[in-house]
């Protein structure tokens, strides 16, 4: 008599795109913890590349520079405490329009990303371009005067200090740079819903999202995923 083979329950992939400040990081993080699966912030793979290029020296528009960066990345680089910042944010938007840095990201944020029972990812183009297969997608955005509050908070509890206005003007450049770029640009992924967190605190946001969730597993298999409640 043969066996069939155990076949493996197929990872679970949350794609969560959107502009810097939206909350998508916050909610990523709180999904994750909630369905049980990893949580993979891929910004931080472009913030690790322009931190590499920024300690060498290099320009963070240098594509051979940018691509031998990214293939040197280890854990500890994504553990860094110095890959936050707004600066490293702006040289981040600046490597990300590097076709060939992007192409050398996918296959690794696709890897990653499948890991266990899976993971939410959190970015700007998951749902367009490095997991559009995925039945869960969410554009998480805000109004720009909002996102930057709420940036501007969390850098005084940084213990920086921040101008609004510079701030704003920042978080406006690299959206411009994110929604402009020729690859992957930051956009709305076919099938994502939106969720705009300008009026709505983290609880809010999360059952939202939840909320979607369910409705698409439902649709989907008949069943529904129960994790811990938020
Ligand atoms: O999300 P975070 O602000 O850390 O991302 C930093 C920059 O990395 C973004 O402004 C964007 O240019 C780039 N990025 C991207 N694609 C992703 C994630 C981040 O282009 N999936």
């Amino acid at each position: 008599m043969t066996v069939p083979p155990m076949s493996m329950p197929k990872p679970m992939i949350v794609a969560i795109d959107g502009p810097a400040g939206s909350g998508k990081s916050t909610l990523a993080r709180l999904l994750a913890a909630r369905y049980g699966l990893a949580f993979l912030d891929t910004g931080l793979l472009y913030r690790a590349v322009a931190r590499r290029l920024v300690d060498a020296g290099y320009r963070c528009d240098d594509p051979d520079a940018a691509v031998a960066a990214a293939g040197a990345i280890t854990t500890a680089d994504l553990e860094s405490p110095h890959l936050r910042g707004e600066g490293i944010g702006n040289g981040a938007s600046m490597v990300a329009a590097i076709p060939r840095l992007r192409a050398a990201l996918l296959p690794v944020q696709r890897r990653l990303a499948a890991q266990g029972r899976g993971s939410v990812v959190a970015g700007r183009d998951i749902g367009s371009v490095v997991l559009p297969e995925t039945p869960f997608k969410f554009f998480v955005t805000a109004g720009l005067e909002e996102r930057a509050r709420r940036r501007f908070e969390e850098l005084r509890r940084r213990g920086e200090a921040p101008i609004f206005a510079q701030v704003m003007d920042e978080l406006a450049e690299r959206d411009r740079r994110d929604e402009s770029r020729a690859i992957a640009p930051m956009a709305v992924a076919e099938g994502a819903i939106v969720v705009d967190t300008s009026a709505m605190d983290v609880k809010a946001a999360l059952a939202a999202v939840v909320a979607e969730i369910e409705r698409e597993r439902v649709r989907e298999t008949g069943s529904t995923i129960t994790g811990q409640q938020p």
